[in-house]
């Protein structure tokens, strides 16, 4: 999951580079591209870091 091959790049367009002033995003302009789609709810994080709450309250209590 963690590649080591070169810079990392930015977490919107992931084309450009990260500009450290803009972490970790490459410019002002993903950065608020990537909060505009937070907004919008149609923003996805691939790999799951967060777990969707549906699921919480189904499977736990039947034991
Ligand atoms: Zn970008």
């Amino acid at each position: 999951m963690n590649r080591m091959d070169g810079p990392p790049v930015c977490a919107v367009c992931r084309l450009h580079p990260v500009d450290w002033r803009f972490r970790p995003f490459c410019s002002r302009r993903c950065q608020l591209d990537d909060l505009a789609r937070w907004a919008d709810g149609s923003y996805r994080v691939p790999g799951s870091e967060v777990e969707p709450l549906d699921r919480l309250d189904d499977e736990d209590d039947d034991n």
